[in-house]
Formats: structure tokens, C-alpha cells, sequence
């Protein structure tokens, strides 16, 4: 059975790993009067294009490429532009371009300017003897039943929809065209009218039906568009923007994404929320790099809502280090965790690289028992900033120390290895997650992993909300107050590697973390859940997706932190006091002024 299902799943992963190959492989990208492109050919060569257009006038028995008449000079001639680049780039084997057209838009008399054109490439016999580029003619061409009485390396776009030719003349299209404007006045942006999507759909049918690449020209030339087109079905993606068009396409795949993993959602019950109740318990989850993009991409992949996305107490706060207008997670996790705005890379140290006390420590001296989970190595920046005190986050022996030494009644993090020769031992009782429940042991620790904890896209499962559990579980079991930070690291690193699939996922499954922490405050109804973010990753943001396929399309500035502001959830006695605009180190102090009401 196993091997079965094993298999099965091979095939399942061929059979997508062909499918977005055949995908890719399909959509020939069109430079569309590329000679009016600062540097012409190069620019479509180098950026991997497929088709080339250049528009062609026999003059003086010579073939000149320009838009009208008007426009020619001297230079701009089809073995200037054209050929004696192509060559030198197949002579010197420049480029791993395995398919090129290059589409002469005919301006003068069909017969006599085609011949002249087979006369001057005949001169090219690197590009004639070469099965993968085809020089088609397109604009004014011979007679359609003259189209086999040409050489092999000539082809035909054929742009009558209507006409049928006879198979020996038919072998000889390389493509079939027609005028988007013929069909719709679209401009790129938003979705086509319903009208027009179905003209264009139906006119893409019967153009497809030829069996040959389908192409419209004059089309719209936008991200929105090419998308549009490649959905639709069209295989030459019209663009005046080679480099733009190139990159965009070539990450649509990875960009778009079906998302696997779900979050069941819980309701809370709001019977002690934004009360003026005592708080015993603070629960306190930070989603590395979790911004409102990536917020709003797991809200819309999970069938519209989180339950992140239940509660009421919203607020945002600033992100900026002491030192640094852009923070990183060792300052933001410091700034959360003590009050305190420090330089990047500082882990629970100031600016002068003095140790300051942190709110697990704080909190340790009123009898609290404290807790620190993460999806991260345990010496990550941000578990770190709430045990640690260190002037520099790579400072990972002295971190894992601090670690040893710490306070904590319970940690569970990846990153096992870096503990080999410590005294870990001492404190801790290591244990794995499912025995936690029945230890009697008073601090305890997790390790999910030698090394980096695995995503979920690899595998990780539900480790994160078990861990959750646990760990509420085990610190709350003496009835003590209890502070336990949770941190969903991965969604941070897989915004430095712009990868959607993994940001989306991982957010998903920070928020089955979230939704153990509010069933909990519900239950318990003397905890504060408090929600937030280090800072945003990537500059991600969601230009389209599908809600019934939960189809997320991420797009990004960077792949590194992004400035912006960061929401905060709260939930639970007092959470209304975390609404509004404000620094992220006053979330320190907040909380110790709910907590000490
Ligand atoms: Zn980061």
C-alpha cells in the first residue's frame, strides 16, 4: 500500500513537473517593433525572447527596417540589425535560445521584397541550416498557395481565420495572428468586460484550432495583460517591454500558487474581550515578517478569513531600529521584548551594548513561569531577544549560552547541533513535543530538529500548533501566571527568497498557532493573546489569485525587509489598549501596564 501511494505520488509529481513545463515551454514572447528598442535584437536576445518584429522595406534593392518610409536611414538595414548579430551570437554560442523567430513584417511589394530577403539571409547559412529559427513573413506576403514553393527557412504567419489552405502550404505556418482590436478595446488594467472576454475566448478557440502558435497583435502591454493572455490561452505574448515581460512570465509559476495547507478557523466567544479584567497569562505571537500583504494572502488562500482575521483589537506600529531606518529581527525582537529601540543585529542589548532586561524577565521576578517557541533554530534573532544579551545576533555560542543560563521554564526551536557541548542539560530537560504532557519535570525543552526546522511546504505538518499547546499546557498546569512568545520564523525566510507559495503557507500555519492561543484565552479567560510582526518582508503584495482554487499571485520589491508598518491583533481583558498607531517598543510597555492593572 505504501508503495502504492509512493507511486502514485511520483507519477502525481511527474506529471506536474511536465505539466508546468509544458506550460512555460508553450509562450513564445514577442518583441514587438523591436528595432525601435534602444538597443535592438540584443535586448530581446539576452532577455531570452523567442520572436523578434521588425518591420521591412525593400528600397533601392535594399531591405531597410523601419516603421514607415519616412523613418528610414542609412544603417537600419535587416543584415545590420538582424543577421550580423544573430550570427555573431550563433557563432559565439552567446545565448541558450532554443527556438527564434524572427518576423518580418513585409511594408513593400510581397514577391519582389521576399525574394530579396532569401537572397540576403542565404548569405547566413549559420542561420539558415539552423531546424530551430525560422524567419517568418509576415504584413504583405505571396499568395497563400505559393507558400511551399519557398525555402525551408521561410515561413508564413497566417492571419485569416476564415481561410484553410492545403496541407503542404499549411506546413509552412509558423504561427496564426489576428488583431486583438478586432475583439476588445481593453487597456491592460483590471479583467475584461464579460462581453469581451468571451469574443476574445471564443476568437482564441478558433484561432487554436490551426494547431499553430496563436497570436494577437496589438494587444495591451501590462502585467495585468500578458497574464490575461497566457490564461487565456494565447502562445506569443505581444510586448514592447522585452526585459519586463520576460521577468514577469518567467516567475509566473513560481509567483502563482495553489496553496495545499488550511487553517480551521475558531470563533471566539469575546466573553472577556477589551474587558477590564485582571490578566494573568500574556501569549504573545510575532509572525517574522508577517505584513498586511501576507496577512491578506492566507486570509484569501483559506477561503477568505483566519482566525487571525476574527478580532477586533487592531492596531499598527512602527518598525524602525535606532540605527537603522529599516529594522531587521535582532532590533525589532529586542525593541518588542525589552522596550528598548536598539541598533540592528543587537539581541537584548542597547545601543551602547549594555544588557537589558526583557520582558520574560520582568515578568520571571513577579512569579511568572515563561516560554519561548519558534519555527526558527532556538537561537534564532527573535527567540533570542527573549532570553539572550548580545550585542550581535551571529553570535550564536554566546547566544546558546545565555540560553543555558536563562530564566525560562520552557523553550522548544530547532537547532539541537549547536547545543552539542553545552550545559543545556542542566536546565533543561530535553524532550520531544508528545512527552511534554506527562513530564514532571519544572523546565523543559524542544527540539524539533538538528538544524533548521523543516517549512511546511517540506513537511513540518502541524508543528507549530502542537507546540503551542504543549507549551501552554505545561506552563500553565501550576496555575501560575505564564508569558510564552511564539514565533512563526519561516514566513520572514521565505520572503528573502520571494517565494509565495512558502510566505502564504507559512502564514497559514502561524495563524493554526494563533487559534490555539485564543481557544486557550477563551477558556481561560484571564489571557491577553497579543498578535504582531517583527517587520515586513520582500515588499510583498498580491496582485491576483482565485479564491475558489485558493490561488495566490505574490509579487515583490526586495528580498530584503521592507519599512512599513506592521499590524497588531490583541484579544482578550484590555486588548483595546493595543489599537492605534505606535512604536513597536511600546508594546512593552503596555503590556506590563495591562498586567499590572
Ligand atoms: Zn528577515
Amino acid at each position: 500500500m505504501f508503495l502504492l501511494k509512493k507511486t502514485f505520488f511520483t507519477l502525481i509529481f511527474f506529471l506536474h513537473l511536465f505539466y508546468s513545463f509544458s506550460q512555460n515551454k508553450k509562450v513564445l514572447i514577442h518583441s514587438h517593433n523591436d528595432y525601435l528598442q534602444d538597443v535592438p535584437f540584443w535586448t530581446a536576445y539576452a532577455n531570452g525572447l523567442n520572436s523578434i518584429e521588425a518591420d521591412i522595406f525593400l528600397v533601392n534593392d535594399t531591405l531597410k527596417i523601419a516603421h514607415t518610409k519616412e523613418e528610414i536611414t542609412a544603417n537600419n538595414n535587416l543584415e545590420v540589425l538582424y543577421l550580423n548579430p544573430l550570427k555573431d551570437a550563433l557563432k559565439n554560442n552567446i545565448g541558450s535560445i532554443d527556438q527564434l523567430q524572427l518576423l518580418l513584417d513585409v511594408k513593400s511589394e510581397p514577391i519582389s521584397t521576399l525574394n530579396k530577403i532569401i537572397s540576403v539571409v542565404e548569405k547566413y547559412p549559420i542561420i539558415t541550416h539552423n531546424k530551430n529559427i525560422k524567419i517568418v513573413i509576415s504584413g504583405r506576403r505571396p499568395e497563400s498557395n505559393s507558400y511551399k514553393n519557398y525555402p525551408d527557412y521561410i515561413w508564413f504567419d497566417h492571419q485569416d481565420l476564415d481561410t484553410k489552405l492545403s496541407p503542404e502550404n499549411w506546413k509552412k505556418v509558423a504561427m496564426v495572428s489576428t488583431s486583438f482590436n478586432d475583439f476588445s478595446v481593453w487597456g491592460g488594467k483590471g479583467r475584461l468586460t464579460h462581453d469581451d472576454y468571451k469574443r476574445v475566448d471564443s476568437i482564441i478557440k478558433i484561432g487554436k484550432k490551426f494547431k499553430k502558435p496563436f497570436r494577437f497583435w496589438g494587444t495591451p502591454d501590462s502585467k495585468t495583460a500578458w497574464r490575461t493572455f497566457i490564461d487565456l490561452g494565447v502562445d506569443v505574448i505581444n510586448t514592447d517591454q522585452p526585459n519586463k515581460c520576460s521577468s514577469y512570465i518567467g516567475k509566473l509559476a513560481k509567483n502563482r500558487k495553489t496553496i495545499q495547507n488550511k487553517s480551521e478557523i475558531y470563533k471566539p466567544n469575546f466573553s472577556i474581550d477589551q474587558r477590564r479584567k485582571k490578566i494573568e497569562n500574556i501569549i504573545l505571537l510575532i509572525g517574522d515578517g508577517n505584513g498586511l500583504s501576507q496577512i491578506s494572502a492566507a486570509t484569501l488562500a483559506n477561503n477568505g478569513e483566519l482566525t487571525l482575521t476574527q478580532l477586533k483589537s487592531i492596531g499598527f506600529i512602527k518598525t524602525q531600529a535606532a540605527d537603522d531606518f529599516t529594522t531587521d529581527s535582532a532590533a525589532a525582537g529586542t525593541a518588542i521584548a525589552t522596550g528598548i529601540k536598539t541598533n540592528n543585529r543587537a539581541i537584548g542589548t542597547d545601543v551602547n551594548g549594555k544588557a537589558i532586561k526583557n520582558i520574560a524577565e520582568v515578568l520571571f521576578d513577579k512569579g511568572y513561569k515563561t516560554g519561548v517557541i519558534t519555527t526558527d533554530e532556538i537561537t534564532g534573532a527573535t527567540p533570542a531577544a527573549f532570553y539572550a544579551h548580545q550585542t550581535d545576533r551571529s553570535m550564536v555560542d554566546e547566544i546558546a549560552n545565555d540560553l543555558t543560563k536563562s530564566k525560562l521554564h520552557f523553550f522548544a526551536g530547532g537547532g539541537a547541533s549547536i547545543f552539542e557541548e553545552s550545559s543545556l542539560l542542566n536546565k533543561f530537560k530535553l524532550l520531544p513535543l508528545n512527552e511534554v504532557k506527562s513530564t514532571t519535570s519544572s523546565r523543559v525543552g524542544v527540539f524539533f530538529s538538528e538544524h533548521e526546522v523543516p517549512s511546511i511546504i517540506d513537511g513540518r505538518k502541524n508543528l507549530l500548533s502542537e507546540a503551542t499547546v504543549a507549551g501552554i499546557n505545561f506552563l500553565s498546569k501550576d496555575k501560575k501566571p505564564f508569558f510564552l512568545m511564539v514565533e512563526g520564523a519561516q514566513i520572514d525566510s521565505f520572503g528573502h527568497h520571494n517565494n509565495t507559495e512558502g510566505i502564504v503557507t507559512e502564514t497559514i500555519d502561524f495563524d493554526t498557532a494563533i487559534t490555539e492561543a485564543i481557544k486557550f484565552a477563551d477558556y481561560n479567560k484571564e489571557t491577553l493573546v497579543i498578535i504582531t510582526a517583527d517587520h515586513e518582508t520582500s515588499g510583498f503584495s498580491v496582485s491576483s489569485g482565485d479564491i475558489d482554487t485558493h490561488t495566490i499571485e505574490g509579487d515583490f520589491i526586495t528580498y530584503d525587509h521592507t519599512a512599513t508598518m506592521v499590524p497588531v491583533f490583541a484579544y482578550g481583558p484590555y486588548s483595546q489598549e493595543f489599537q492605534g498607531v505606535y512604536e513597536n517598543n511600546e508594546l512593552f510597555s503596555k503590556i506590563l501596564k495591562v498586567v499590572n492593572k
